[in-house]
């Protein structure tokens, strides 16, 4: 289970809760980020990643909507802004800043960001391993990687780079539809080919020279 994750329990009992302003004591909405009365920089809350990024749940993050929010967010929140402030408040920003950073970087990797709404959504890839997955995709995955243990040269790994991101752009979309679609099952097992191809193409780009698979995806398109 990843400890980042807010069940929704969690979530719900935060709707309309007040706490003491660690400041001034005055009641604060637990997700207001600065007192209303003091105007002191509150922690940051419990939250998932899409709303900590104000961001609706959903696969399909429009990514100039997701880097316009972090980055506001993160003008608004950083601890440059509050050098001179007091030490809680440091300790705050600090917080809500790394917060913020973690929120990011899973949302914006759509693997990670498949994973992560699973997990929210009640159905976690976690300890999904070789002994319970697809027997075809097992297959596929096996066949790449002997494919890529026979390549020669750095043309034919960088082929077999460009053929698994064609591959993994629409196995992206297909996740896309299937949480569009509410359909669990679907997601899970995409996500989990989608997480075999990151892999490979991870293992790929050991293998191959910088820009070698943009050049190859350019020359078998000029070809095809
Ligand atoms: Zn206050």
């Amino acid at each position: 289970m990843n400890r980042n994750v807010v069940d929704d329990r969690n979530v719900k009992a935060l709707a309309g809760a007040v706490k003491a302003c660690w400041s001034c004591r005055g009641p604060v909405d637990v997700r207001a980020m600065f007192c209303a009365t003091c105007d002191a920089l509150q922690g940051p809350t419990a939250v998932d990643h899409f709303e900590r990024l104000e961001l609706s749940r959903t696969f399909d993050i429009d990514l100039a909507d997701l880097d316009r929010s972090y980055f506001r967010l993160q003008r608004l929140l950083h601890p440059d802004r509050f050098a001179a402030k007091s030490a809680p408040e440091r300790a705050h920003s600090l917080a809500h800043s790394t917060a913020l950073n973690r929120a990011y970087e899973i949302l914006k990797d759509p693997l990670t960001c498949a994973e992560y709404l699973l997990t929210c959504l009640g159905a976690p890839l976690a300890g999904e391993d070789k002994t319970t997955a697809d027997p075809v995709l097992l297959g596929e995955a096996l066949e790449r990687r002997e494919a890529l243990a026979d390549a020669t040269d750095a043309l034919a790994v960088a082929a077999l780079a460009a053929a698994a991101e064609r591959d993994a752009e629409v196995c992206r979309a297909t996740i896309g539809r299937a949480f569009t679609g509410n359909d669990l099952k679907a997601a899970r097992a995409h996500t989990l080919r989608l997480r075999y191809l990151a892999k490979f193409l991870d293992d790929a780009r050991v293998r191959q020279p910088r820009g070698a698979a943009r050049r190859a995806a350019s020359a078998h398109g000029a070809t095809t």
